[in-house]
């Protein structure tokens, strides 16, 4: 983000008036941007990684960005003010693809509906708006997302809930990560999340994990249920469950990658152990729909416990946070 080295910063010398050359003091060549150069500019940009100038209005990138606002209304230095005329523009500290994503949503020229845009155009145009304090951009890119389950989820998704603050992000993240299959250990490189929300996201995790153990100790109470307490040979089913859940629970016990695991390996045991056989077809699915039916409500409770402390963490660091919507909170 630090342009200071960058050879184009004009020197002292450029501040002369008078050199109307379309070379910078570098030698490269300038030219007009084909899309976002209007003919009565009256402000000139160029990005960091292109030498097309930008020329485009400032009282317009005035109301669009609170950073273009507070950098114009600073005292300029004696010379032509930076940014005035086209060989002189404001070096901007990004690179060309936000800009003209960040244009085309501010001009609606090369406009393209969300739907259009991949999940990396939108995330790119957010770090932009974000950077030059365009709420009203911000708000598009974060209302997009909100369609990107594929590619937009579990340790990207809270990543960008804290750089948005985007709280609600932050909860189903939270979801997406505890229930999958590598649960907190999905979050690989590229993606820092803060300490202590990688604490929050371990206890949910272990909050499961001693879950796990309690339902492979506990045999499932079918008592309530009309087809297993009816069932003609209830006692024969009662006893082959009384018998085989003890074997079932080492393997509950054991369960790694995630608490879903345990509703297949549940399901898997009583359908093919042939042990399993001695009770009624009836029965047995009365006992995978129960163990199914308490391992959601299980990973229903400690995730929303998790994704309420993790949003909460969020809405703590964002004094101004959005909802889903873009909205400000
Ligand atoms: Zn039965």
């Amino acid at each position: 983000m630090d342009d200071t080295a960058n050879p184009h910063t004009p020197s002292p010398e450029d501040q002369f008036p008078g050199q109307g050359e379309t070379k910078n003091s570098s030698g490269l060549q300038y030219k007009q941007h084909p899309l976002y150069y209007f003919n009565d500019a009256n402000l000139f940009l160029k990005a960091r990684n292109s030498s097309f100038i930008y020329g485009v209005y400032k009282g317009l990138m005035e109301k669009f960005s609170a950073t273009f606002e507070a950098c114009f209304t600073l005292p300029q230095p004696a010379g032509i003010e930076e940014g005035s005329i086209f060989e002189k523009p404001i070096l901007l500290p990004v690179d060309a693809a936000p800009l003209d994503a960040l244009c085309s949503f501010i001009f609606h020229l090369g406009w393209k509906p969300h739907n259009h845009r991949t999940t990396d155009e939108l995330l790119a145009l957010g770090k932009i708006s974000q950077l030059l304090q365009c709420p009203d951009a911000l708000k598009f890119t974060i209302q997009a997302l909100k369609f990107r389950t594929f590619d937009f989820n579990k340790a990207r998704k809270l990543f960008y809930a804290f750089k948005f603050g985007v709280p609600n992000w932050g909860y189903s993240a939270t979801a997406e990560i505890l229930t999958s299959v590598n649960g907190v250990g999905s979050i690989t490189g590229g993606f820092t999340i803060d300490m202590e929300i990688h604490k929050l996201l371990l206890e949910g995790e272990s909050n499961l994990a001693l879950q796990i153990q309690l339902l492979a100790r506990e045999m499932p109470n079918l008592n309530n249920n009309a087809t297993w307490s009816q069932c003609p040979q209830r006692d024969w089913c009662m006893k082959t469950l009384i018998r085989d859940w003890e074997t079932v629970c080492p393997a509950i016990a054991q369960t790694r990658g995630g608490i879903r695991q345990v509703k297949i390996l549940v399901k898997e045991k009583v359908e093919n152990d042939h042990s399993f056989a001695l009770m009624r077809r009836e029965c047995r699915e009365v006992l995978c729909e129960r163990v199914s039916q308490v391992i959601e409500n299980i990973e229903t409770f400690v995730n929303r416990a998790a994704g309420e402390r993790v949003k909460a963490r969020i809405k703590r660091d964002y004094p101004s946070a959005h909802d889903d919507e873009g909205w400000a909170i």
